[in-house]
């Protein structure tokens, strides 16, 4: 809700959508508390925090974005200048943070004290095969225990104008506990994030093995330019995921055992949020205010007992 607000407040201001998405993005990068974005985000199987960000702008059609980027927390500024101060679209890895470090951010270890120990209880717990004893649970740090079942996570920030101008951002550091290098939908143009001027917008959380094979934002959007609502492209879209699910990932009632979300944008100024389960709600601010909306989707949770 705040990053909202405050993209919605510079847009009012006369700033670009994307420089508006960008800095809603940067709040929540920031947000210790956050385990999913930027600074605080759970780090990979070696307990290194590796980031993945991708920008697009509606108007001129131009993305950037990075991926695998150590150390350095505003992920998402990073890919708006691979966008505007290069002639390539995605930097990863070791290359990123060397550009980063060139366009002056600051590197800094990104592994908070909370998403240590949730990444050392997550090491210790992992199986009987490994030299790894499981801590007595009297021992545990209670604010890691809420982390027990492995957590996704992810921002996606879509900005429109008064003018029909539409940009969207996305950033994560990705699957928790993921294998070193591997990258995630999110800086992924088509995947993680797409917009289209004449169109509107699309962005994804979720697991992103299962949106890269499809590349559901550009569907969304593609979709959408053939006269779907956000909310008929959005739902089109999980079932297209449902039916391209492998086996092995299913339940006995043929339904995904992960989750999948889109946000999607008109440029008339329809939204939708869609989730392959429910419930599950995004933030919106307009002219009515700020406030949570319900998504719709595929599925319903059981109700917690
Ligand atoms: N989509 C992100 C990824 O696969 C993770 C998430 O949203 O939970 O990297």
């Amino acid at each position: 809700l705040d990053a909202t607000r405050h993209a919605y407040k510079l847009l009012l201001q006369g700033a670009d959508t994307l420089d508006a998405a960008v800095a809603a993005v940067t709040l929540v990068e920031d947000d210790p508390n956050d385990t999913s974005v930027g600074y605080g985000g759970l780090p990979n199987e070696d307990g290194v925090v590796e980031l993945d960000a991708a920008v697009m702008h509606g108007p001129t059609h131009r993305a950037g974005a990075v991926a695998a980027l150590r150390n350095i927390r505003h992920a998402a500024q990073v890919a708006r200048l691979v966008m505007e101060q290069t002639d390539h679209q995605l930097l990863v890895g070791e290359g990123a943070l060397r550009f980063a470090v060139a366009q002056g951010f600051k590197e800094e270890n990104l592994l908070t004290e909370k998403a240590r120990k949730i990444w050392l209880y997550w090491r210790q717990t992992r199986g009987p095969s490994d030299d790894w004893l499981p801590p007595p649970l009297d021992k545990v740090d209670p604010e890691v225990r809420q982390y027990f079942e492995r957590h996704t996570g992810t921002v996606h920030v879509a900005c429109l104008n008064a003018a029909g101008e539409v940009s969207c951002v996305t950033s994560t550091s990705g699957l928790a506990f993921k294998i070193a290098g591997r990258v995630g939908d999110s800086p992924i143009v088509g995947a993680g994030l797409y917009a289209d001027g004449q169109v509107g917008s699309c962005g994804s959380t979720g697991r992103g093995e299962a949106n890269l094979a499809g590349l559901g934002s550009f569907l969304a959007v593609e979709l959408m330019r053939g006269g779907a609502s956000p909310l008929e492209a959005g739902l089109e879209v999980l079932r297209r995921v449902v039916k391209q699910t492998p086996a092995r990932l299913l339940d006995e009632e043929g339904r995904p055992r992960f989750d999948l979300k889109y946000f999607l944008l008109a440029k008339d100024g329809r939204h939708a949020g869609v989730s392959m389960w429910l419930p599950a709600r995004y933030a919106v601010t307009d002219a009515n205010g700020s406030r949570l909306e319900e998504a719709a989707g595929l599925y319903h949770r059981p109700p917690k007992q």
